[in-house]
């Protein structure tokens, strides 16, 4: 039997590659075509039955993206671009898995990925410079680079309820929602979860409940989506147009097209400020936040659109009990992620749905029958569970990961992450993240954060290709300069103010690191290149006849 460091494996042969990538959805996917355009020998493997990653799992009802579709999509291959046609403004979940499906059958990906396939170890070996890298079912891959390609928000939150497992009803949780359709007609729902899922989720599943109780501990900021369909004379100009709308994206801190100004939320009067409100209220998305340029900076402006946001509460929630408890009050607006809704608030004044405030009346348990709060019991038929995820590092860390000389990650990461760039992590040769804590990647339009990720990292392969280099790792102070780099640019700013997965604060005992790059994409676009163009400064590279094993390694091509 063959061994590998503390795992033992199948006797079947090991697949050697030059590169292994974790993860189908769209990071990797792109990396597994740009690694293969550039004759690599490359796998991926995703423990999905397809590719699209969070769009493959998310299938609850109301699945919806916030970015809209013709910028959340790749922007690397025109041909695709030209082919796909969006058929709404912000697309659904069905409608983003085919886009995925589309762009895999047109890439011919499938037959490099390996999918319902888990990695459950990694272990680096020294006098290789490979990666051992175990799958649940014991298959091994010998890789001399992985790169993790496992998402941000992939790994979903344990619900910490007394008691949840005693309940006999139906259980769901909406990052792992059932391929086939789910009915709910006449039953008593309880949704626990009013982050961006949960606020989608609810109005469908209170279209089809007989009662449906929404089990809220903190309510959010959600903004008017005013989705809509896209009419096909705007998608064959927007195709005609698209070159120069990538562009103006990429020009964006947030890597999407979005109105920014400078104009001060004080420089006008009341009125003409409300009437501004009043409009970009109406337009709906994220407009809101191009009225003004320091709403997310200064407190007394965020104020205004903190107050902006209670009137309305007022206005479409018929109850005035169940309006005020749903005003968030305890955290400024976008110091959690902004959430954006198709009737959340409207779907309140229905006759089947009650608000449940689990912060004034704490749940006590669950038993076999439902849940159990202080005050009241709530008998249910089926529970739906949007508890969000253990975001950014859950998918890392629920890999058993040995770096050089058997470091450990978990160990390494006790206390945060720590990364050079959110790509590369000292200790840890030849692995690289697409969209890792310590780069932009959340706060941004993640398609354009992994497009410039991959696009950077498949620099970095080629490189060493052309420079016979097998190994590079992240230097110490490198790391410890862009973590020291990470803090100084969040501490001062609102996303600090809140308890948000952004900072580890919804996973119980997780470290209170704030883990995505707050600077924007575009500065942090121009530090990546700035590194590469310094010939890679902040990472160690050794090449083959100074490697320590004295193996001399090349990269093979794959075969035509
Ligand atoms: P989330 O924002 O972390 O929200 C989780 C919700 O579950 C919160 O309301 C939380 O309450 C509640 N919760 C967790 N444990 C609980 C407990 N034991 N008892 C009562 N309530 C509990 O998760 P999410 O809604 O899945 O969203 C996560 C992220 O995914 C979003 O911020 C966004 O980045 C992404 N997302 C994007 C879209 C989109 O593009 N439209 C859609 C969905 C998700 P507390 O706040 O009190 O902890």
């Amino acid at each position: 039997m063959l061994e590998v460091t503390g795992t033992s494996v199948s006797n079947k042969s090991a697949e050697t590659l030059n590169v292994l990538i974790v993860g189908a959805g769209f990071g990797g996917m792109y990396m597994l075509q740009k690694l293969r355009e550039m004759g690599f020998r490359v796998k991926a493997v995703d423990r999905a039955k397809g590719v699209g990653g969070t769009w493959y799992w998310n299938r609850y009802p109301g699945a919806r993206c916030d970015v809209v579709s013709l910028d959340y999509s790749y922007s690397f291959s025109d041909k695709i671009q030209q082919a796909w046609t969006w058929k709404e403004k912000y697309a659904a979940q069905p409608e983003i898995l085919a886009y995925a499906e589309f762009v895999a059958r047109e890439l011919d990906l499938p037959k490099d990925i390996r999918f319902e396939t888990d990695i459950v170890s990694m272990n680096f070996d020294d006098d290789t410079s490979c990666w051992h890298v175990t799958t649940g079912a014991g298959d091994l891959f010998i890789a001399q680079h992985v790169v993790m390609a496992t998402g941000c928000l992939s790994t979903p939150k344990a619900p910490d309820i007394p008691g949840i497992n005693d309940f006999r009803g139906e259980v769901y949780f909406t990052s792992r929602w059932p391929e086939k359709p789910v009915s709910f007609g006449g039953k008593n729902v309880g949704l626990i979860g009013t982050g961006s899922t949960g606020i989608q989720a609810l109005p469908e599943l209170a279209k089809q409940a007989g009662r449906m109780f929404v089990l809220q501990r903190t309510p959010s900021y959600t903004l008017p989506a005013r989705n809509e369909p896209l009419d096909p004379g705007y998608m064959t100009q927007a195709k005609q147009n698209y070159a120069q709308r990538r562009a103006e994206a990429k020009n964006h801190q947030a890597g999407h097209l979005r109105a920014t100004t400078d104009r001060k939320t004080f420089s006008m009067d009341e009125q003409e400020r409300r009437q501004r409100f009043e409009d970009a209220w109406g337009r709906g998305g994220l407009d809101i936040l191009g009225e003004f340029g320091d709403l997310l900076i200064d407190d007394k402006a965020n104020e205004e659109i903190v107050r902006l946001v209670h009137e309305k509460i007022d206005t479409l929630v018929r109850n005035p009990e169940t309006a005020a408890k749903l005003k968030p009050r305890s955290f400024p607006f976008a110091g959690r992620r902004i959430c954006l809704d198709t009737d959340f608030y409207e779907t309140f004044n229905r006759h089947n749905v009650e608000l449940v405030d689990v912060t004034a009346d704490p749940i006590s348990h669950f038993d076999e029958k439902g849940v159990v709060t202080k005050s009241r019991r709530y008998d249910l038929d089926a529970l739906v569970l949007a508890v969000g995820f253990d975001a950014m590092t859950g998918a890392l860390l629920a890999i058993d990961i040995k770096g050089q000389g058997g470091r450990d990650l978990r160990e390494k990461w006790a206390s945060g992450p720590a990364t050079y760039l959110g790509i590369a992590i000292e200790g840890f040769p030849n692995l690289y993240m697409i969209t890792g804590p310590g780069s932009p990647s959340v706060l941004t339009n993640m398609v354009a954060s992994i497009e410039q990720h991959v696009e950077w990292i498949a620099d970095l392969l080629a490189h060493m290709r052309d420079t016979g280099q097998v190994r590079v790792e992240a230097e110490e102070a490198a790391e410890t300069g862009w973590v020291k780099h990470n803090y100084e640019i969040a501490k001062d700013s609102l996303l600090m103010k809140a308890n948000s997965w952004f900072l580890g604060a919804n996973v119980p005992g997780k470290p209170r690191v704030f883990m995505p790059y707050a600077g924007g994409l575009v500065t942090y676009r121009k530090i990546c290149e700035g590194i590469a163009a310094e010939g890679y400064s902040g990472f160690r590279f050794t090449d083959a006849n100074h490697h320590e094993g004295g193996i001399k390694r090349e990269f093979p091509v794959s075969e035509p």
